[in-house]
């Protein structure tokens, strides 16, 4: 419930409107997890509450994996036995850090990707000794879930193997970060947290609890839209939906192919919406000062990684104000491609940058214990080493 239902279950009760500020504060700011907690509310009130059949619907951690770079899966459990999974992905490395927000100090300096970037390199031990000085911890990433499961069916993705479960509630999006704050022992604004809609799902095939999800962390748990990026493998309508709303995170286009035959074969949502309307959308977006559309780029071997392909981008991409993250395909079972090497991993992101398209490499986080992009599927068994193979893979982007 946001404040405005509270506000009106509070009146119903007849109880005064300040009641309803003290229970969005205890749930979403303090994170209790039952109504007794609650304290600042009368004892007779909450025992009303609880008659009326009133809960506080806090979302459990049902098991944890801890990756040897830091990186944390959580699955999450919600009352009807479905879950999803979290990821905690902590302390970026000042360039661009693998979590899928921003690349370096950019949304706190508000200079472009690139000029951040190289700022990054250079000032980066000034830059964190700043952060110490002033954070209780340095700039961690929360990645959720919007749906269980996913229907877009991207070929190089296991969520999709799971197919679609049903829609995350507003409740249960916003309960995957307070579940994760309280295990991370954490709380935003004092402690610096960046949330990306990149979990499980398709954000925008569950609008309107995204919407509202997006405003309950805002209002309730006190992260600001600049630290929110949600991403959409292009559902085109809801793109422009998303400009138009007053409060929104910032936009991410999972972009994944330079032409319309290669992205319908990778992505077979590219035949409803193909790439001009994805692109017109993009276009037309209502960008904000200092606010730059995120474009996603999975890598496969010898699939979408030539040269020409990104000559292809970079003219797709022309005159947008954009960056573009690559991504090195993250490994499963069940999908037919493979990783590219790190050679041409840099110089697909060379042909992009000498076009003048800021480009990064995201480094992978957590692919031992499956919490990649990509590698979403409640997997529960995880090996105890990370393949040598994956290992070897180095990314760290070039200047
Ligand atoms: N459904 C939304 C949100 C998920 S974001 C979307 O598609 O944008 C997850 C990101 O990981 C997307 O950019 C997706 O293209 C990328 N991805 C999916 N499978 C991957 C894999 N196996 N390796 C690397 N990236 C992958």
């Amino acid at each position: 419930m946001d404040r405005e239902e509270l506000a009106a279950l509070v009146s119903e009760a007849g109880e005064p409107s300040y009641r309803a500020k003290q229970i969005v504060e205890a749930v979403y700011r303090q994170r209790v997890e039952t109504l007794e907690e609650i304290s600042t509310l009368p004892q007779e009130f909450r025992e009303r509450l609880a008659q009326g059949g009133v809960t506080v619907g806090a979302a459990r951690i049902e098991n944890k994996f801890v990756s040897i770079d830091g990186t944390v899966r959580y699955l999450i459990g919600f009352a009807d036995g479905q879950s999803v999974e979290t990821v905690w992905m902590p302390e970026g490395d000042g360039g661009e850090a693998g979590d899928g927000s921003e690349a370096g100090e950019e949304a706190e300096s508000g200079a472009s990707p690139s000029r951040a970037k190289a700022r990054s390199e250079i000032g980066e031990p000034i830059a964190a000794l700043k952060r110490c000085a002033t954070q209780k911890s340095g700039r961690s990433t929360i990645c959720i879930s919007s749906q269980v499961g996913c229907a877009v069916d991207c070929q190089f993705c296991l969520t999709a193997l799971l197919g679609v479960k049903r829609n995350l509630t507003a409740g249960e999006i916003v309960g995957q970060v307070c579940a994760v704050l309280k295990d991370q022992k954490v709380s935003p604004p004092e402690d610096r947290i960046n949330l990306v809609f990149m979990g499980m799902g398709e954000p925008f095939l569950n609008y309107e609890n995204l919407i509202k999800a997006s405003r309950l962390l805002v209002v309730g748990v006190g992260i600001a839209e600049r630290r929110m990026t949600v991403s959409t493998a292009g559902i085109v309508p809801r793109i422009h939906d998303f400009g138009g709303e007053a409060i929104r995170p910032k936009l991410a286009i999972s972009l994944n192919a330079s032409n319309d035959a290669l992205r319908t074969r990778l992505m077979p949502l590219n035949k409803k919406w193909n790439l001009e309307m994805l692109l017109a959308a993009a276009r037309e977006f209502p960008l904000r000062t200092r606010e730059w559309i995120t474009f996603e780029y999975v890598l496969l071997g010898g699939v979408n990684d030539t040269p020409e392909n990104a000559r292809e981008v970079a003219e797709l991409l022309r005159g947008l104000r954009c960056k573009v993250n690559l991504i090195a395909l993250n490994p499963g079972s069940g999908i037919e491609f493979t990783t590219p090497s790190a050679e041409r991993v840099t110089a697909f992101q060379n042909i992009l940058r000498v076009a003048g398209i800021p480009a990064f490499v995201r480094r992978p986080r957590g692919r031992d214990i499956y919490a990649a992009c990509g590698q979403l599927k409640r997997t529960v068994e995880v090996a105890t080493s990370p393949e040598p193979q994956l290992q070897s893979i180095s990314l760290a982007p070039e200047a």
